[in-house]
């Protein structure tokens, strides 16, 4: 067993001592099968919320109506959560309501997909009810039960199914691949955030051409807001995906360059989306350094507009879709900036005034001229020259 459930076993000893059924669940018994490393562990228990928080000393209640507590531990958090059945769906959401039952098999079935419906004894034993192993050896990914009832049931879990695809790099098996095609419009149903994170860990994947392409073959792409107009853009992405994003920066510069989107239109299209603000101007400074990679070399003005942070960014997505990889030239040509923020130029608004400036827009325009002329070498960042420079046109 890996460290992580090493250090979980008195958790779920405890809890079984106390007569209850305590397992491992979820995303970290499948990756543990699978051989990858896990970051957090999930326990899945008969014992009902405020039967775990008299258990143990310390607990968070981060979810208690869906049944979920924090068990802290030697300074881990472990989310517990008890069995539950999931009956009510509307609106082809979640449930709004659950049911706590005490029966493992109940809450097993609940859940996607068969390699995610795995359960792990303390002892190391695989509970599987599903064939799941069987699933997770010949890289399927198969719904739980019927997959056209269960789409219908929680239309994210289409968009999950795309994002295990590209993650594990395993195939969404024919029944479940139909279902996903049979309710692909039931996307737009879900909250436009929850797809967001399931469409990013997509991109971000092993596999994100597997991903991409599945989301091609459903129809899927149609439902993701903005994407109707962009088949062309996103089947030539499907074929030159070759890595997944590293960043969520990353993944919409990628998408935004691809579609050939100019800075308002990024911003609707993230809008759309509903990202940060700040992620839409990093987006758009990177999508336009992207394209400029695409057709050439940077001039040290473009590489200082966009900056130390977004500049590996856009070199990425250049790379992506076909430039040559210049990371390590503009990582150097970066460091050798002469300034690298406009808070590093010699020179301020003040000693401009003090030099008989008057306040307003041409003192902008002489301090914006004076940075460009510093950043491309053209002056020296040094107080006395840029004042004798500033009054000179
Ligand atoms: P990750 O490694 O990304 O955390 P995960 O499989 O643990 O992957 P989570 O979103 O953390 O995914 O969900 C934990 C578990 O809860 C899943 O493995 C699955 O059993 C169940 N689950 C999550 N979302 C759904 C859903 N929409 N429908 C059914 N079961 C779900
Ligand atoms: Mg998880």
């Amino acid at each position: 067993l890996p460290q992580e459930f090493e250090l979980a076993r008195p958790v779920l000893q405890t809890i079984e001592q106390a007569g209850y059924e305590a397992y491992f669940v979820g995303g970290s018994v499948r990756d543990t099968i699978l051989g990858k490393d896990i970051h957090d562990v999930d326990i899945a228990t008969s014992a009902y919320p405020n039967e775990i928080k008299g258990l143990f000393k310390r607990t968070v209640d981060t979810g208690i109506e869906h049944g979920t507590v924090m068990i802290l531990d030697h300074g881990t958090g472990y989310e517990t959560t008890t069995f539950r059945s999931e009956s009510t769906y509307t609106d082809f959401r979640r449930p709004d309501q659950v049911t706590f039952v005490r029966s493992l098999e109940e809450d097993l079935k609940r859940r996607d997909f068969t390699i995610n419906a795995l359960a792990m004894k303390e002892d190391g034993a695989v509970i599987d009810l599903f064939d799941g192993l069987t699933d997770l050896q010949e890289h399927r990914i198969r719904a739980v039960g019927d997959p056209q009832e269960r789409f219908h049931e929680d239309a994210l879990r289409m968009m999950r199914a795309v994002r295990f695809a590209s993650q594990l790099d395993f195939t969404i098996e024919g029944p479940t691949k139909q279902a996903i095609t049979d309710h692909a419009a039931l996307l737009e149903k879900i909250a436009v955030e929850r797809t967001q994170v399931e469409l990013l860990k997509m991109l971000q994947g092993k596999k994100p051409q597997r991903g991409l392409q599945d989301m091609l073959d459903t129809g899927l792409w149609q439902y993701c807001p903005d994407f109707a107009s962009h088949e062309v853009a996103l089947t030539e992405l499907a074929q030159r995906l070759h890595q997944g994003a590293t960043s969520n920066e990353a993944a919409w510069t990628l998408l935004a360059t691809q579609f050939k989107l100019d800075t308002t239109a990024i911003g609707s299209f993230l809008k759309h989306w509903k990202t940060a603000n700040q992620t839409i101007t990093a987006v758009q400074t990177a999508t336009r350094t992207a394209e400029l990679l695409l057709q050439g070399d940077l001039t040290a003005w473009q590489l200082y507009q966009c900056g130390a942070t977004l500049t590996p960014v856009a070199n990425e997505v250049a790379v992506t879709l076909g430039a040559p990889d210049r990371s390590t030239q503009l990582a150097h040509d970066l460091a050798a900036l002469p300034i690298q923020t406009k808070k590093e130029l010699a020179i301020s608004g003040g000693d401009l005034m003090k030099a008989g400036v008057k306040p307003g827009p041409q003192l902008g325009a002489i301090l914006g001229d004076l940075e460009y002329r510093v950043v491309m070498g053209e002056l020296p960042n040094e107080n006395a020259a840029l004042v004798a420079n500033s009054t000179a046109d």
